[in-house]
């Protein structure tokens, strides 16, 4: 049984609490789980956070982040914090991604139409969960697609999202074939499949496509540019911005939540901060009162390319026009000219913009505009942001952010080699380039390494210095005991 089929069984059975505990919920009772759904029902946990209600994700999510439940409730009900939780997607741990929790980093995955098959999508998923993402989205655009993403959603332990426009383009000979009625029946059947969230390009419309043409990449989205293919063949609308209410329908019954997609983000340093983009924005700030009417659950997706003195002002803007919906950003790349090592590039401006407030970092491997990633690109990626969100979860002054870099760092001084190695991102990267040079476990233990050796450690020395003045370590063998325990218990 997964864990959350009992959860959800409950609500569906009418047994849910409001805060306090006293007053139980009305849903009416019907029998079923996940899987036979909510028959209609608004099953997301906006709508029982908006009703008072502490779902059993809310719980779980309030112990994750070291925040009261309560906390927790009120900021999904506000629309600040999203709990991505499908209710079909029984195996998930939940998680929240919102400014009152931890920054979260995402992991694209999925193959092309010239490389990867199942096992290696598998193969990237375990690499990406292992080394700590939050989310991951399957970004398939050949091959079987429902196959793959059905092998992912089975084994992922985090939230699944999903581009739908990718999968109706595969089912389509040209782009101009797409129909809203297409875009719904895959949206349906991707909604009632797991996926937790979904990148919906209703915010491009029509009267922005000429400003684009004063850029010097046009449109790098992929949803973007396909949708502005349509609207310029058709001379029509967005028609994802035009049934928008009825793609909320469906997301309510099976508690998808919206990632607002970004049709028009930048797609280099020029064409940063530009009209085409904020125009976009607004609309999608709009787009996300339209989706809280129907209490459905709403991030709001950034770039991209952005120098790094124009980053706060991407984030002082979402939170205005987008009414505080948690914002989930490409990067920021902030320099264009390392084809190679955009995961750096990214990550910089990834840093800054979790800092300034932004929810949740979508990963830029290094084969980023050069091909698609393998699983070794995954894993450098997904490295390079858990950096980035802890850096700005330390500067943000987050609950409990900063004991494992103090536990780390009592090992660094207490020559612990092994608990440094352990409590690093990357133990085995750690471990790998220590035994170098100094292969032998003697070396475990030993005052130095091979950086300055035992004469000139610093550490060493003023261990000395200390023990010439008559004071011993156990303070800070103390204190380092207890930072253990600490970061152990919160799953290190
Ligand atoms: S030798 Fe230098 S780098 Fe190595 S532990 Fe000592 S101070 Fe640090």
């Amino acid at each position: 049984m997964a864990l959350r089929d009992s959860w959800i069984e409950k609500r569906l059975s009418g047994e849910w609490q409001v805060a306090g505990g006293e007053q139980s919920g009305t849903t009416p009772s019907t029998h079923g789980n996940g899987t036979q759904a909510s028959n209609g029902r608004n099953m997301s946990q906006m709508h029982f956070a908006r009703q008072g209600a502490i779902t059993e994700e809310m719980h779980y999510v309030a112990k994750r982040e070291k925040l009261e439940p309560e906390l927790v409730r009120s900021e999904v009900a506000r629309g600040r914090m999203i709990i991505p939780a499908n209710v079909h997607h029984g195996n998930l741990e939940p998680m929240a991604i919102g400014i009152a929790s931890k920054c979260k980093i995402n992991a694209n995955i999925g193959n092309s139409a010239t490389s990867s098959n199942i096992d290696e999508e598998l193969k990237k998923l375990h690499h990406a969960v292992h080394y700590g993402a939050d989310t991951v989205m399957d970004l398939s655009t050949g091959g079987n697609i429902p196959e793959i993403r059905k092998a992912i959603i089975d084994a992922s332990p985090v939230p699944v999202g999903t581009v739908p426009v990718y999968e109706a383009i595969s089912r389509v000979r040209r782009p101009e074939d797409l129909t809203f009625s297409l875009m719904l029946e895959v949206i349906e059947e991707q909604a009632e499949q797991g996926v937790d969230y979904m990148t919906i390009h209703a915010g491009v419309m029509r009267e922005h496509v000429p400003f684009v043409r004063k850029r010097i990449t046009g449109i790098v989205s992929r949803g973007g540019s396909l949708m502005a293919h349509w609207m310029e063949h058709h001379k029509k609308q967005n028609f994802l911005y035009e049934n928008f209410d009825e793609i909320c329908k469906v997301f309510k019954k099976h508690d998808v939540s919206f990632s607002l997609g970004d049709g028009l983000r930048p797609g280099c340093i020029a064409d940063a901060s530009d009209e085409a983009q904020f125009a976009e924005l607004k609309v999608l700030g709009e787009l996300t009162k339209k989706a809280w009417e129907h209490d459905v659950q709403v991030m709001i997706e950034g770039p991209g390319h952005i120098p790094m003195d124009k980053i706060k002002e991407q984030v002082d803007l979402e939170m205005e026009w987008c009414h505080e919906a948690p914002f989930y950003t490409l990067g920021p790349l902030v320099i264009d000219i390392a084809p190679g090592y955009d995961h750096i590039t990214s990550a910089i401006g990834a840093a800054m913009i979790g800092w300034y407030g932004a929810s949740m970092l979508c990963y830029v491997t290094p084969k980023e505009h050069l091909g698609l990633p393998n699983p070794d690109d995954v894993k450098q990626g997904v490295i390079a942001y858990k950096i980035a969100a802890h850096a700005a979860d330390l500067a943000r002054h987050r609950p409990g952010a900063r004991d494992r870099d103090d536990a780390l760092s009592y090992a660094r001084f207490l020559f612990d080699w092994n608990k440094q190695f352990e409590l690093s991102l990357d133990p085995e990267t750690a471990r790998a380039m220590h035994d170098e040079n100094l292969p032998d476990d003697f070396y475990k233990e030993a005052k130095f390494c091979s950086m300055c050796g035992p004469k000139f450690c610093s550490m060493s020395i003023t261990q000395m210095a200390e023990a010439e003045s008559g004071q011993d370590q156990a303070e800070r063998k103390q204190k380092f005991a207890e930072l253990l325990v600490k970061v152990q218990g919160a799953g290190g």
